[in-house]
């Protein structure tokens, strides 16, 4: 699975965008031409053309998502004071104070929930005061009614975007933490690790990994059953998030979790031994019975040039040497690796 469809905000907005600035762009260039021949507003023109160039600048790059969140603000500013203007300067009986309507719509998908909010709140006053400054208004259209209907349809498509969005929101987010999240223990799970691991060897920090598994597990589940075994999968999960906290642990499938600290390999030793000794120490009690639980554990630091399946190899390796010498302990390298 790629890291990026976790993304979806960023992608759905790009999609935006670029829909957008695609139908937008051709609608203004069209219009700028039908303002040059048959009305000769020239002002007008020129204003359609330049967001039509925009549009188009605006949607190459919203296709490689290179776009930064600058030219998209200054963008949609400059399709609010289009809309704004031709609010103002042409009679209402044209009819353009409609595209106000698209407004919220776009505010929100772009902009996310607090921002299209506020954003298409303040156009909303803007475009009040517009409407009812807006002189001199043509015969047959009295401009208070005009401007509560107005008020009131932007209102509702404000509503409606804003209950989307909060919901679209919240399932992506849902959604999110059940991709990273193991479900019997609660764990962050081996796509987590993946994708946090990726994420602090960008900061460059000094980062080692201890990888543990649970000695003689089999036996548990043979001996008490699957469930006391699970019991005691969520017992080490607790551990774990006891000693080396929450955002450490990660469950990297059947009885073996992984610990990512932000230490060297000593400093990493130390925090390894803990553990062994604080599940060593822990009563796992289940269906009445006491059960003692043991860890084995392999340490890596990372390093330059080595990449995560490398380090994970040489820490399941030493998990291997602490299993062949007798399991529950720690076994760290003998001679230190080159650090970052
Ligand atoms: P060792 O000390 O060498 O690690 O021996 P072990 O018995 O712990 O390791 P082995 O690989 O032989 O057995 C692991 C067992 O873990 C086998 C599998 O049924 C069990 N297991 C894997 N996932 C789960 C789970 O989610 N719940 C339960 N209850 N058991 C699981
Ligand atoms: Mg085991
Ligand atoms: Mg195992």
């Amino acid at each position: 699975m790629r890291f990026d469809a976790f993304d979806g905000t960023q992608t759905l907005r790009a999609r935006v965008l670029g829909g957008m600035c695609i139908a937008l762009g051709v609608l203004a260039a069209l219009m700028a031409v039908a303002n040059i021949l048959w009305s000769q507003s020239y002002l007008f023109a020129l204003i359609e053309g330049i967001f039509a160039v925009l549009s188009y600048f605006l949607y190459v790059k919203s296709k490689r998502q290179t776009y930064t969140l600058r030219e998209k603000n200054c963008y949609l500013l400059f399709l609010f004071v289009l809309v704004s203007y031709a609010i103002y300067a042409k009679p209402l009986v044209m009819g353009v104070y409609m595209w106000a309507f698209l407004l919220p719509i776009v505010f929100y998908l772009l902009l996310g929930k607090k921002q299209g909010f506020i954003v298409s709140l303040a156009s909303l006053t803007v475009l009040m005061a517009i409407l009812f400054f807006k002189k001199p208004v043509d015969p047959p259209f009295q401009i208070i009614p005009v401007i509560i209907n107005f008020s009131f349809c932007y209102i509702s498509i404000l509503g409606v975007s804003h209950v989307y969005e909060s919901n679209r929101d919240r399932i992506e987010q849902a959604l999110h933490v059940l991709a990273l999240t193991d479900a019997l223990t609660g764990a962050k799970n081996r796509l987590a690790f993946k994708k946090d691991i990726q994420a602090k060897r960008r900061q460059k920090k000094i980062l080692s990994i201890l990888v543990l598994d649970i000695d003689h597990f089999k036996q548990i589940n043979d001996t008490y059953g699957h469930e006391a075994g699970d019991d005691v999968l969520k017992k080490v999960t607790r551990c774990l998030a006891g000693i080396a906290g929450e955002d450490a642990v990660y469950r990297q499938g059947g009885e073996e979790f992984c610990v990512v600290v932000a230490q060297d390999l000593s400093g990493a030793e130390q925090l390894a031994e803990s553990i062994r000794a604080g599940i060593e120490t822990t009563e796992f009690v289940t269906q009445g019975c006491s059960i003692g639980v043991t860890v084995s554990l392999g340490i890596a630091q990372f390093a330059l040039g080595l990449s995560e399946d490398d380090v994970l190899r040489i820490a399941d390796e030493r998990l291997y040497t602490a299993k062949l010498q007798g399991r529950n302990q720690v076994v760290s390298s003998a001679g230190p690796l080159p650090s970052c």
